[in-house]
């Protein structure tokens, strides 16, 4: 087990939690806007894990609409509620796979009026919020952070808790393939795909599965990628933008955006990889990712956003053009 949390945080966070949850009790879980596998399933996985232990008032929330996209969906999204109808001063406060407070959006006062608040991350660039705060860089997933806490809580693995924890698993580590893919995650995956969870089923639902206007859609994204073989100290750096206008055209919704940085981050001429994803007028979420040369979350850090040293992003402004030469000038 690492050791960037000590054994009296565990243990510190383990009581406060127990403390917390006394009958009747209001326990608040939440993850980071537009959530991911990660942030979604690490997250509903600890629900059930808690409804295990006895817990009823659960509720769980993001920022923003609450829609889920349709590979994601996992058991226990019946704990989902609108970030309006979220207890105001719950009794236990956690959060899942966020780096800073700003991505809890309108959730994160809770951090002040929760009695006790716990956060659980991997990202090294955390800024260190929550009474207790469990953040673990050398962390793939959130979701080992998560079942290293159930675990130390007395809950026991079962089928739907495993798939969301699982499902975590798979989308951060990207199927087991990234950085960080270390002898515990294998264990932890044993452990979840031992209570009978449907793996190759997952796959094909979250990697695998695309709408044939997706399809298309890639064709022609990708069909205008740019390669900068100069950039990030002549490494080189692979852009791609997807726009609303896209999405219209092949009547997609925005999260089949997400899967296009993958086809691009495994060009053989570039370190970085940076897709846009237009959000509005102006408006773009950016993804970053580099094979090692280059430090990602150094750059998305520093135009606002978060993230990890290969994988990290950032809310970009201006055109399309503006937001690669910002991010190419501090790829240095
Ligand atoms: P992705 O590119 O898959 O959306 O995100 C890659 C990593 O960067 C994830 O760990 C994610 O949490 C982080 N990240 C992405 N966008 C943002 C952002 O706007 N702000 C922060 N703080 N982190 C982000
Ligand atoms: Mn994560």
């Amino acid at each position: 087990m690492s050791a960037a949390i000590s054994e009296e945080q565990w243990e510190a966070a383990a009581a406060a939690i127990r403390g917390a949850l006394t009958p009747g009790a209001q326990v608040l879980l939440a993850c980071h806007v537009n959530p991911d596998g990660d942030a979604l399933g690490s997250m509903l996985g600890f629900a059930q894990g808690l409804r295990q232990l006895g817990v009823t008032g659960l509720q769980c929330s993001f920022p923003g609409p609450l829609t889920v996209p349709e590979p994601l969906q996992m058991p226990g999204l019946s704990y989902l509620v609108p970030e309006e109808e979220a207890h105001e001063k719950p009794d236990l406060f956690l959060t899942f796979d966020a780096a800073s407070v700003t991505r809890l959006g309108k959730l994160a006062h809770r951090l002040d009026t929760a009695t006790v608040s716990v956060v659980l991350d991997h990202h090294a660039s955390n800024s260190g919020f929550g009474r207790f705060s469990l953040v673990d860089p050398n962390a793939a997933a959130t979701s080992l952070v998560a079942a290293r806490l159930l675990q130390r809580l007395g809950v026991t693995f079962d089928r739907e808790i495993a798939e969301c924890l699982y499902i975590a698993l798979v989308t951060d580590t990207g199927s087991f393939k990234f950085d960080l893919t270390t002898p515990e995650v294998h264990e932890l995956a044993a452990r979840l795909v031992a209570t009978g969870i449907n793996v190759g089923g997952i796959s094909r639902r979250i990697f695998d599965t695309r709408s044939f206007g997706a399809v298309r859609l890639f064709g022609e994204v990708l069909g205008r990628a740019e390669l900068d073989p100069a950039a990030a100290r002549g490494l080189g750096m692979v852009t791609a933008v997807a726009t609303i206008e896209d999405l219209r055209r092949h009547e997609q919704p925005p999260y089949v955006m997400e899967a296009l940085i993958d086809s691009i981050r495994c060009t053989a001429e570039a370190d970085v990889a940076c897709l846009l994803k237009q959000m509005g007028e102006q408006e773009w979420a950016v993804s970053l990712r580099s094979k090692g040369g280059s430090d990602v979350s150094k750059v998305a850090v520093a135009l606002g956003g978060g993230g990890h040293r290969l994988a990290a992003g950032f809310t970009g402004r201006g055109d399309a053009a503006d937001v690669i030469r910002e991010v190419r000038e501090r790829l240095t």
